[in-house]
């Protein structure tokens, strides 16, 4: 039952129907091809019979029939070809002898349009006349007028097809010329329904074939892919199909494999999170206990001291909170920037005025460095703001006393260069590529590491990334450390 639902199956189908009613046509066809053509041959072969006949003898006579000739006529016909029906007629088409068995002819007279149809020079064979046996059929005659002292007195109507040349035919085309075409038919309709077999299956092989690689697929065979044999290299509609396939698969694999990422960076966040969100609310909670059980044993200096670190955790608590959020919101799909153009010589002298007090602070030198006219760049100012801040901010941090910080711009052949670099201790190369990690905080080295999220550099790289360039970093360990990413410039 499958394979009748099958394509294959039915088109198998499809095709022996069609032969099967083009057989039928073509049988029914010949056969009357080969009825007409009897007739026709017959009707041509006979035209001159009834004129002979009519020449031979007088068959009126005076007004009236002469019954003696005709019936010398008639014995005659009856010995010499018995399959003929010889009929006189007035005029009018009366019948008026026949050479018939008295009692088979029913007809009183004939339709005379056809022997005149059969009497003109141009007719078309074979024409049809009346039977006057009455059987229904039209049937094929010779005729010629009869004439009496001069004048046509009446018509000779021979009917061709007569009763046991109906038989005859009959047996002919019954027997040899249907069975040949039956044959011939048949053996025609079975090669052709081989062929059409053969060639169903050879076309739909590539197609089985495909559905197979699909069916795989569905039932988790994953990038098995689709087999070579599928492709013709024709570019047809099978391998199209397959085409589409392919990259319908591959597109599905592609985001199983980022949903798997997705998933595993979730896991993995959580993880962070939880762990860098319980280790400063642990100290919290543990210096706020402290305070208040030890309450009147304390100085009013430790107390301070240990409010100060309480709010420090806290502090840190909220700081990490915020830069979660706005890392998940710069993630967000949706993230739109408000892009306008921005001269990035006031923006950069802003920030280093922001930051100026907390480079003296820490002894370090900190600059500012334009090279030439650098363009106006486009972006959203207050994300590129805190890209500058996150940078500098890390610099002065990680740079001792006695450093230098400077943040440098310079127009490039795709727009605008920015870099903090700073004289700082460096980051070792095993930690290089790994500082724009969510929570990846490095430097055991230092005595005392500064105060950090980890979550920094992975902002700044975002939103770098959103500005459609890439965040940088080139360090030297014990020389220094700079960072640096292109903005777009303005479009005129
Ligand atoms: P953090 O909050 O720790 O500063 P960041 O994402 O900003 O987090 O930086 C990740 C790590 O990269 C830092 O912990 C530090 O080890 C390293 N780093 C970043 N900037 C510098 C720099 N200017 N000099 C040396 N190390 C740096």
């Amino acid at each position: 039952m499958t394979w009748v639902r099958s394509l294959a199956g039915r088109l198998t189908l499809t095709l022996l129907a069609l032969l099967a009613l083009a057989g039928a046509a073509f049988i029914g066809l010949n056969v009357m091809a080969t009825h007409l053509y009897l007739q026709e041959v017959n009707q041509k072969l006979n035209r001159d019979l009834a004129s002979h006949i009519a020449e031979s003898d007088l068959f009126m006579r005076g007004g009236e029939v002469n019954q003696s000739a005709l019936k010398g006529l008639f014995d005659a016909l009856m010995t010499v070809n018995p399959s003929i029906e010889v009929y006189l007629t007035d005029t009018r088409g009366r019948l008026l002898a026949y050479s018939a068995p008295p009692g088979k002819v029913v007809r009183e007279r004939i339709d005379l349009a056809p022997v005149r149809a059969f009497l003109d020079q141009d007719t078309v064979f074979p024409v049809y006349g009346d039977d006057p046996r009455g059987s229904g059929r039209r049937k094929v005659f010779s005729a010629a007028p009869v004439f009496d002292d001069g004048e046509r007195a009446g018509y000779l109507y021979v009917v061709l097809g007569g009763e046991l040349f109906d038989s005859a035919v009959q047996r002919v085309e019954g027997s040899y010329i249907l069975r040949l075409s039956l044959g011939v038919g048949l053996g025609i309709l079975a090669v052709t329904f081989a062929a059409g077999l053969w060639a169903f299956s050879r076309l739909t092989r590539r197609l089985r074939r495909l559905s197979g690689a699909m069916e795989g697929f569905q039932a988790g065979g994953g990038g098995a892919g689709v087999p070579a044999s599928v492709r013709s290299g024709r570019g047809d509609e099978i391998d199209r199909l397959a085409a589409s396939f392919e990259q319908l698969t591959s597109r599905i694999n592609d985001q199983i494999a980022q949903l798997e990422r997705a998933d595993a960076n979730r896991r993995e966040l959580v993880a962070n999170v939880s762990h860098d969100l319980r280790t400063p609310l642990a100290s919290l909670q543990g210096y706020l206990e402290t305070l208040k059980l030890k309450e009147s044993d304390l100085t009013p200096e430790a107390r301070r001291q240990y409010l100060d670190t309480a709010l420090g955790h806290g502090q840190h608590l909220v700081r990490l909170v915020s830069e979660l959020f706005e890392l998940a919101r710069l993630e967000a799909d949706d993230q739109q920037l408000q892009r306008e153009p921005i001269a990035m010589g006031e923006l950069a002298q802003d920030v280093v005025q922001k930051f100026r007090l907390a480079a003296e602070r820490k002894g370090l030198a900190f600059d500012m460095e334009v090279t030439g006219t650098p363009p106006m760049a486009e972006g959203d100012i207050a994300l590129i703001e805190r890209v500058l801040d996150n940078l500098i901010d890390n610099a002065i941090k990680y740079t001792p006393k006695g450093g230098r910080v400077r943040l440098a711009l310079e127009g490039v052949a795709n727009g605008l260069a920015v870099r903090v670099s700073d004289t700082g201790p460096g980051i070792p190369a095993e930690e290089l590529p790994r500082v724009f990690e969510r929570f990846f905080r490095g430097g055991r080295r230092y005595p005392q590491r500064p105060e950090g999220t980890g979550l920094g550099l992975a902002i700044a790289q975002r939103i770098v990334a959103l500005h459609g360039s890439d965040l940088e970093v080139s360090s030297e360990s014990g020389r220094g450390t700079t960072f640096a990413f292109v903005l777009p410039a303005a479009s005129a």
